[in-house]
C-alpha cells in the first residue's frame, strides 16, 4: 500500500524498470511519504471513531458491539461485549460489561437471544424486534446488525428498555379483556368464573377465586385452577384463621411470597396454605362501608416474588370484580322483584292502567285487558277517551285536569266501552305518578269493575221506586183516615188512652210518610227525576219559619236565628223546607242532652251561606264525608240509638247541588257540628 504508484510515477522517482528504487534516497523518500500517509489515516481514523464514540455516548437509547462466540459447529453459544456507551448500564442494569461474555454475566439468559445474534452475525440481516429478556427482568425494543468484517462476527446493537409501556399496554389490555367479558354478564357466579380465569392466565398464576364473605363464613363459589389441582370450593369460617381475619379487616393486601418461611402465617394458616399448595399468594380484601365483603385471592404453587404492579393489577381486578358482582346481583334482585311485580299485577282482580299526561295508555294488566275487551297491545296504540263513555268524558277530563296541575289524586265512578260495544261501569282510582324533578309524569290507575254492583243498584232502587209509590196511595188514605177520626171523637166520651192511641197513632203515620218521602226521593233522584220550581226568594223567612217549626218539636233544645239582610236566591221553596227540616231535626236528634242550636244566613261575595249548629255528639273524622252518602248512618252508641236510615243528608246534598250550591260538615266528636250549605246569589242574568 503506498509503495506502489503509475509508471508515470516511478519515471519521475527514478525506478529501474524491473520496479526496484534506482537510489537510497529515493527509497529513504518513499517511506517517508508512506509513513505520512499512514499517519493521516490514522488520524482520519481517530477522529472518525471519536466521532462515533460521541455519537453513541449521547444517544439515549443503549449501544453496544458484541462479538459472537460460536460453538465448533457453528452454533452460536455466548457473545462478548467488545464496546458500550453511556446509557448501557441505566438500560441492562449491567456493570462493566466489557470483555465479559454475557452468560458469564447471566448464565441464565434464554438462548433465543445468542441464536438470534449469531444469525445475523452469520448472514448480516439485521433485525428489529421487541423481546422479553428473563435474566435481566426486561422487555426491549431492539435493532441489531452486522458490522465490520464478516470474519469478526460482530453486531451492534442498540436498543431501549421498553418494559414500562409493555407492562402499561398489557394492563390496558387485560382490563379491556375484563370489562368486555364482564360487560355481558348477568349472574354473579358467572361473573366470578371469567375473572378468575382472567386474572391467573394473565398473571400467570395456579389459581385464583373470589371468597365472599357473608356472616363470618368465607365463601369460595367458584375458582379458577391449574389442570392438575382440585378446586377449593368451599366454605371458610374465617374464625378459623385469625391472622387472615385481622388482615382483612385492616383493608390491606396480604402477600406472602413463600408460605413454607413466612412469618406472617400463623400454623393454623400455613397448613392450610400447604395443603392447598398456595406456596405463595396475593389476597386482596374489598372493604364497602367499613367492613369486608369479600376477597380476590391469586396464588402459585411456588415461591414468587409478586411485583408492585402485578399487586396493583389483582387490586384494580377485585375493585372491577366486586363492582360486576354487585351489578349483577343487583340486576338479578330488580329482575326478580320485576317478575314478582309483573305476576302481582297480572294476578290482581284489579285494572291496572298507566296512563301518560297525553292520556296515551302506557300499561294495562291481563285484568284491564279482560274487562275491556282488547288484547294489550292494542290498547297500548290507543288513547284512554277511545274506551271512556262519551257522556263521561266531560267529568273525567276535569278530574284528571286536577291531577295533572296539582297532582291530586281521585276517586271515580265512571263508564267505558268494551270492544264490542258493551258498557261497563268501574270504579277507579287514579293517582299521580312523580318523575325525579317532582313533577306529575303519568297516572297510576287503579280499575274495578262494578257493573254488577250497578246493576243490584239500579234493581234496588227500581224496587224502592215501586215499592215507595205504591206505599204513597194507601198511607195518605191512612192519615187521611187517622186525621178523620181525631176530629170525629168526642174526647169526653172516649177513655183517655183512647185518644193518647190515636195521637201516637198519627204521630207515627206521619214518620211513615216521611219516610217513604225519602225513598221516594232518593229513587228519583237516582233515576234523575228530581224536578225543582225554581224562582227567587229570600231565604231569611224561609229560615225564621222552619226554626220556629223545629222549635215546636222540642222543649230540651233552644233554636236561635242569626240573619242578616240577605240578596235573593233562585230556590224550590218545598225542597228548600226539606233540607232546613232535616238539618234542624238531626241537630235536635243528635244532641239528646239538649242544648243550643244556631241557625245562622250570611252572605259572602257571590253567595249566601247558611249553618246549621249544635253542640251534639260531633261526627269522626273519618265518618264526614260518608255520612252524605244514602244509606250511611255513624254506628257510634254516643247518638243513643237514634232512629234514621241514612238517606237525610243524602238528599239534602243532592237538593243543594242541583240548586248549584254545595254542601259540608265541620264537625268535632263530642263538640259539635256545624252543616252549612252555599247557594249562588240570583243575578238578573240568570
Ligand atoms: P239519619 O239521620 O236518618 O241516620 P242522615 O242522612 O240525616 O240520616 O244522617 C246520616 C248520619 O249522619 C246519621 O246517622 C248520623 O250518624 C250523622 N249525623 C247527621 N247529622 C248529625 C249531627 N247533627 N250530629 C251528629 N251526627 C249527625
Amino acid at each position: 500500500m503506498g509503495n506502489k504508484g503509475t509508471g508515470n510515477e516511478s519515471a519521475n522517482r527514478n525506478e529501474g524498470t524491473d520496479g526496484l528504487p534506482v537510489s537510497l534516497e529515493s527509497c529513504l523518500l518513499d517511506l517517508r511519504q508512506a509513513e505520512e500517509t499512514i499517519r493521516q489515516q490514522q488520524r482520519l481514523l481517530y477522529q472518525s471513531e471519536a466521532q462515533h464514540n460521541l455519537l453513541f455516548d449521547s444517544l439515549d437509547e443503549g449501544f453496544c458491539t458484541v462479538e459472537v462466540l460460536f460453538d465448533n459447529a457453528d452454533q452460536s453459544i455466548d457473545y462478548r461485549f467488545l464496546k458500550v456507551n453511556g446509557v448501557f448500564e441505566a438500560q441492562t442494569g449491567i456493570e462493566n460489561p466489557l470483555g465479559r461474555t454475557m452468560r458469564e454475566i447471566a448464565p441464565e439468559h434464554e438462548q433465543y437471544w445468542f441464536e438470534m445474534l449469531g444469525r445475523i452475525a452469520l448472514t448480516g440481516k439485521s433485525q428489529r424486534l421487541e423481546h422479553w429478556a428473563n435474566a435481566l427482568g426486561r422487555f426491549y425494543d431492539i435493532y441489531a446488525f452486522r458490522v465490520g468484517d464478516p470474519m469478526d462476527r460482530q453486531v451492534a446493537i442498540l436498543f431501549k428498555d421498553i418494559t414500562e409501556r409493555k407492562r402499561q399496554e398489557e394492563l390496558q389490555a387485560y382490563l379491556l379483556r375484563l370489562n368486555d367479558a364482564l360487560r355481558s354478564l348477568s349472574d354473579p357466579i358467572q361473573v366470578q368464573d371469567v375473572v378468575t380465569h382472567l386474572a391467573m392466565k394473565h398473571l400467570g398464576a395456579d389459581r385464583c377465586y373470589y371468597c365472599e364473605i357473608e356472616e363470618g363464613n368465607a365463601i369460595i363459589r367458584r375458582d379458577a385452577f391449574r389442570a392438575d389441582l382440585p378446586s377449593v370450593a368451599n366454605v371458610y369460617p374465617l374464625s378459623d384463621f385469625p391472622i387472615l381475619s385481622t388482615v382483612i379487616n385492616a383493608g390491606h393486601p396480604f402477600v406472602v411470597f413463600d408460605a413454607h418461611t413466612t412469618e406472617l402465617l400463623d400454623d393454623g394458616l400455613r397448613q392450610l396454605c400447604l395443603q392447598t399448595q398456595a406456596i405463595s399468594f396475593v389476597d386482596i380484601p374489598i372493604i364497602k362501608d367499613d367492613s369486608p365483603c369479600g376477597i380476590l385471592c391469586i396464588t402459585c404453587c411456588e415461591p414468587r416474588k409478586w411485583r408492585k404492579e402485578e399487586i396493583e393489577l389483582a387490586r384494580e381486578t377485585a375493585e372491577r370484580t366486586w363492582i360486576a358482582v354487585e351489578q349483577a346481583r343487583a340486576a338479578e334482585a330488580l329482575r326478580e322483584s320485576e317478575e314478582n311485580y309483573r305476576a302481582i299485577v297480572n294476578q290482581s282482580i284489579a285494572g291496572i292502567l298507566k296512563i301518560g299526561l297525553e292520556g296515551n295508555m302506557l300499561f294495562t294488566n291481563d285484568q284491564f285487558c279482560r274487562m275491556l275487551g282488547y288484547e294489550g297491545a292494542e290498547l297500548l296504540a290507543m288513547h284512554v277517551n277511545r274506551i271512556v263513555y262519551p257522556e263521561d268524558h266531560e267529568r273525567n277530563a276535569a278530574a284528571f285536569h286536577g291531577l295533572v296541575s296539582e297532582g291530586r289524586a281521585y276517586e271515580i265512578e265512571k263508564r267505558f266501552v268494551r270492544k264490542e260495544g258493551a258498557i261497563i261501569w268501574v270504579n277507579n282510582h287514579v293517582s299521580p305518578i312523580f318523575n325525579n324533578k317532582g313533577e306529575v309524569d303519568a297516572a297510576a290507575i287503579v280499575s274495578i269493575d262494578i257493573t254488577r254492583q250497578k246493576e243490584l243498584e239500579r234493581q234496588k232502587d227500581e224496587f224502592i221506586g215501586i215499592a215507595s209509590h205504591e206505599l204513597k196511595t194507601p198511607i195518605t188514605s191512612i192519615k187521611a183516615y187517622g186525621q178523620i177520626l181525631a176530629a170525629m171523637i168526642d174526647q169526653s166520651s172516649v177513655p183517655p188512652t183512647f185518644t193518647q192511641l190515636l195521637t201516637k197513632m198519627n204521630a207515627q203515620i206521619d214518620r211513615l210518610i216521611k219516610l217513604i218521602y225519602s225513598l221516594l226521593n232518593t229513587s228519583r233522584i237516582a233515576g234523575n227525576q228530581l224536578t225543582l220550581q225554581l224562582e227567587p226568594i229570600d231565604l231569611n223567612g224561609l229560615l225564621e219559619e222552619h226554626v220556629r217549626q223545629g222549635q215546636l218539636t222540642t222543649s230540651r233544645h233552644r233554636i236561635t236565628f242569626i240573619g242578616e239582610k240577605l240578596p235573593s236566591v233562585m230556590a224550590d221553596v218545598e225542597r228548600m223546607g226539606q233540607v232546613m227540616d232535616n238539618l234542624i231535626s238531626n241537630a235536635i236528634k243528635y244532641a239528646p242532652k239538649g242544648g243550643d242550636v244556631i241557625v245562622r244566613a250570611e252572605s259572602r261575595g257571590g253567595w249566601v251561606r247558611v249553618s246549621i249548629r249544635d253542640f251534639g255528639v260531633g261526627i269522626p273524622k273519618e265518618a264526614q264525608e260518608k255520612i252524605f252518602d244514602r244509606f250511611y248512618r255513624v254506628n257510634d252508641a254516643s247518638a243513643g240509638g237514634t232512629s234514621g236510615i241514612g238517606l237525610g243528608l243524602y238528599i239534602c246534598r243532592e237538593i243543594i247541588s242541583r240548586h248549584q250550591g254545595q254542601m259540608a260538615v265541620e264537625s268535632i266528636p263530642d263538640e259539635g257540628s256545624t252543616f252549612y250549605f252555599e247557594l249562588p246569589v240570583y243575578t238578573e242574568r240568570q
